[in-house]
């Protein structure tokens, strides 16, 4: 079976390859290598308070120096982390090609890096995803499957539903024959408090239409994922 697989390294095209704007780090305040730096969204004095309270209830004196900008900081910070909640991830799916010289086999990208935080701590989920589907004559940019990835992992979530929701969006937008989806993640709510387990690794993945339901698909995409 021929195949196309791209690392994710490799597949940022020029025209589509960074996310820009979601790169300014709200902790440092770069601003001088940055062109053109964008407003800073403002913080609601609200929100500020919220988390000079939470830097009291951890054991801080939010009024010391070093502190003074954070709440703004944070409040900026979780705009970014939580981006997701004001985008529809489908619209990265909507410019499909018809025209791929009869190729119909497995479209895969691997190892594509992610960040997202875990709605029970809100601490981050850090991990790689690879995102497989067999078209129906419909295809996509392919950096188009990690921005689907990166506006459902710029919310509160947790492993099992990402790889769900990343896998029903293709699944509904763009009809094809199958989708697989397979994410390995560390959750900072486990390795760095409670049992404190680094380098541990959940691996979550769902699989819809051929990889659900033939077997040697599966076995062909999970092996190409590196999985086999
Ligand atoms: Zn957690």
């Amino acid at each position: 079976m021929n195949l196309m697989t791209l690392d994710f390294a490799s597949a940022q095209d020029s025209h589509d390859g960074c996310d820009d704007a979601s790169h300014n780090h709200a902790g440092h305040d770069s601003s001088a290598h940055h062109h053109a730096p964008a407003a800073k969204p403002a913080v609601p004095e609200e929100v500020q308070e919220a988390i000079r309270t939470l830097l009291r209830f951890a054991g801080e004196d939010p009024s010391r120096e070093g502190l003074i900008d954070t709440p703004a900081r944070v409040g900026r910070a979780w705009l970014e982390y939580c981006q997701g909640y004001r985008e529809d991830p489908s619209v990265h799916l909507t410019r499909t090609f018809e025209e791929v010289g009869g190729y119909d086999e497995i479209v895969l990208l691997r190892d594509i890096p992610f960040q997202s935080h875990c709605e029970h701590h809100m601490a981050p989920i850090t991990g790689k995803a690879s995102i497989a589907y067999l078209p129906n004559n419909r295809v996509v940019g392919i950096s188009k499957l990690a921005r689907v990835l990166h506006g459902y992992a710029r919310r509160l979530q947790v492993q099992e539903r990402l790889t769900a929701e990343v896998a029903q969006c293709i699944w509904d937008h763009l009809q094809p024959q199958g989708v697989a989806v397979v994410i390995e993640a560390q959750h900072g709510c486990m390795t760095g408090r409670g049992v404190c387990t680094p380098g541990v690794g959940m691996v979550t993945s769902r699989m819809l239409g051929c990889f659900l339901q033939d077997a040697s698909s599966r076995r062909e995409v999970m092996s190409l994922m590196g999985r086999g």
